[in-house]
């Protein structure tokens, strides 16, 4: 039974503010720090030197990944395993296949993250569609696994127009039940829910939502193989605060694992998933880079733009 308890923990950000001395820095990398390397790690951690730390890459088609992000000088890189709109495939279309991709990508320090089918749903009710989502995301999740990647982004997906949207939260919580359970994929990756921008009954598309769902997660034994995905045009589509977008979902999920970081071609709140090149759509330009700044974690850029005028836009202003 769901239990909804109100305000989660208050998130406390971990290593915020200038790292100026070891004693100011993440436990983690003040313990990793010896001798004579203390002053180029804490230099590199550095506000405005964060360029050279944080993964920044394109969504590029598998075939030509990692010559197209060597080429764009990404440093992550998203592909979709297959046709977004289709059944997930087996075959994997890169030279050599998934053992190929995992030792090129291996071999340029590229990491990789894949794109979920667009028609998966988790949230769905009905017994016929929670079978063929949860196969589509199993089958992902062993693909991503094949190829080495860091993780799988799902949209939150949504339920029908007048259903509660309680038994979609659930239903998300069976789904990572069922696919997290031993044996049910080859190998294990971690998925990334994702916020979505419009959309009737949506799981993931106000905050308030994204609470209560993470809140059925939570009661699964592999709550911890959920993080979140933070899509900047969605956010803004959604109508949210992005000046307050990184503190707020990590006030609600405790984590984040990969920004999407996208322009949006609508005004705020218009529910429209329009992608826009970055600085050219109606997000601030301030907006967008404060979240990557905030955000610390591995930026995916997911417009039509040029991949190297986009990473080089943010590059240029980190
Ligand atoms: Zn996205």
């Amino acid at each position: 039974m769901l239990v909804v308890t109100g305000a989660p923990a208050e998130y406390v950000e971990p290593g915020s503010g200038a790292a100026t001395s070891s004693k100011d820095m993440p436990r983690s990398l003040a313990a990793s720090i010896t001798g004579g390397k203390i002053v180029l790690r804490a230099t590199r951690l550095r506000p405005g030197n964060i360029r050279g730390v944080i993964e920044i890459g394109c969504h590029f088609d598998i075939a030509n990944v990692t010559t197209e992000a060597a080429a764009a000088g990404a440093t992550a890189a998203q592909v979709f395993l297959s046709d977004p709109q289709k059944w997930p495939t087996k075959t994997i279309a890169y030279p050599g296949g998934a053992d190929g991709l995992k030792h090129d990508a291996a071999a340029a320090h590229l990491p990789l993250y894949v794109h979920a089918p667009y028609l998966i749903n988790l949230a769905t009710l009905t017994a016929k569609g929670q079978t063929m989502a949860r196969n589509m995301l199993r089958s992902t999740i062993s693909g991503a696994a094949s190829i080495g990647a860091k993780g799988v982004v799902v949209h939150g997906g949504h339920v029908a127009a007048k259903a509660d949207p309680i038994a979609g939260f659930l239903s998300w919580k069976d789904a990572v039940d069922t696919v997290y359970a031993p044996g049910a994929t080859r190998g294990s990756v971690p998925i990334f829910i994702e916020n979505t921008a419009g959309g009737n009954n949506a799981m993931a598309r106000e905050l308030d939502r994204i609470a209560v769902l993470w809140e059925a997660i939570s009661h699964s034994e592999y709550a911890s193989e959920v993080g979140f995905c933070l899509d900047t045009c969605h956010a803004w589509a959604a109508g949210w605060d992005l000046t307050t977008a990184v503190h707020d979902i990590k006030k609600i999920t405790g984590r984040l694992d990969l920004i999407h970081l996208n322009d949006s071609r609508d005004a705020a709140g218009s529910g429209a998933d329009r992608h826009a090149p970055l600085g050219q759509g109606h997000i601030p330009a301030e907006l967008l880079v404060n979240i990557v700044k905030e955000a610390k974690c591995p930026v995916i850029i997911e417009t039509h733009g040029n991949p190297t005028t986009e990473i080089d836009w943010l590059k240029a202003r980190l």
